[in-house]
């Protein structure tokens, strides 16, 4: 549908943002529901997401995803916060509610829809180890503890692994890498593996039979992580599911409409 005077925007800020897929997802979910909404991206420095929150109430956005750096500001901007956001301190979703805009995570319950949908996997009581301690990992450790999994926390800075256990709670903890060989699930959470030539996150050596391995960098689709754990003979998955999931609950979100999974998977070329 051309956009027209009636059109309900949505959006996404962040610093880088142009690469966004998130303009994809959400556009042809809109397309396939013929929806009279439209989707852009809106690059936002650091320091400004207090102005991009006053921006979306000026201008009537309907809905906005928040990536990096903004996740922690918006959640200070914003009126209202979910129970998950205001856990995480962290907010990736602002939707209306009136003339207030309520602050939602939806990065947990979208890792949690893509084991189900690409791997058949429920993490109830699965132990999952989490390298790295950054945003993404707190919002995986704190949906897999939610779901009766254990996670445990491998990451390059011991404080930050400490904090997000403090916050996540449960059965949550702080582990050393040769925990590798005892977890169901290992997921990648840092940014390594986006350019060719980062080394591997953890010791590949470590991984045995039975395992599935996830890698939430979606760009490039398949990391070297992912090759070695192929090579290995283990489940895999990348980060495109657990993108497409979390943008499906934005979508719900903003628009009261089941999120066309499959039309909104197959623009970012992802088969269900
Ligand atoms: P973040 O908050 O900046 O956290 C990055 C984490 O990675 C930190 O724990 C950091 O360790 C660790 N790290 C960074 N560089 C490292 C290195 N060279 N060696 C070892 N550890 C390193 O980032 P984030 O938002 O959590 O994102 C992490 C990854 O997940 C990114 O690739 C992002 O694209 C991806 N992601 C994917 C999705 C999805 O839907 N698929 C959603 C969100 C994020 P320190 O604590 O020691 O600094």
């Amino acid at each position: 549908m051309t956009p027209n005077a009636n059109t309900r925007v949505a959006a996404v800020i962040g610093d880088p943002v142009r690469h966004s897929l998130s303009p994809r997802l959400h556009n042809a979910g809109f397309a396939a529901l013929g929806l009279d909404w439209c989707y852009v991206a809106y690059p936002v420095a650091d320091g400004q997401a207090e102005q991009a929150v006053e921006a979306m109430r000026t201008l009537g956005i309907e809905g906005l995803s928040v990536t990096m750096p903004h996740k922690k500001s918006v959640a200070a901007a914003v009126d209202d916060l979910s129970a998950t956001a205001a856990r995480l301190g962290a907010v990736n979703c602002v939707t209306r509610a009136g003339d207030r805009l309520i602050g939602e995570n939806t990065d947990g319950v979208g890792f949690v829809n893509s084991l189900h949908s690409q791997l058949q996997i429920d993490p109830n009581g699965l132990t999952m180890v989490i390298v790295g301690a950054g945003g993404a990992a707190r919002s995986i450790a704190l949906a897999m503890t939610d779901h009766g999994g254990r996670a445990c926390i491998l990451n390059r800075t011991a404080r930050s692994a400490e904090e997000l256990v403090e916050i996540v709670g449960g059965e949550s903890s702080v582990v050393q890498e040769d925990a590798i060989r005892e977890a169901d699930l290992v997921v990648n959470a840092t940014p390594l593996g986006m350019n060719n030539d980062d080394p591997l996150p953890f010791d590949v050596d470590l991984l045995k039979k039975g395992q599935s391995v996830i890698d939430l960098v979606y760009q490039p689709k398949k990391t070297a992580l992912l090759v070695e754990a192929e090579a290995r003979g283990l489940k895999t998955l990348n980060g495109v599911p657990m993108l497409l999931h979390q943008a499906g609950e934005q979508f719900r979100l903003w628009t009261g409409h089941e999120p066309p999974l499959g039309a909104m998977a197959e623009a970012v070329g992802l088969t269900l």
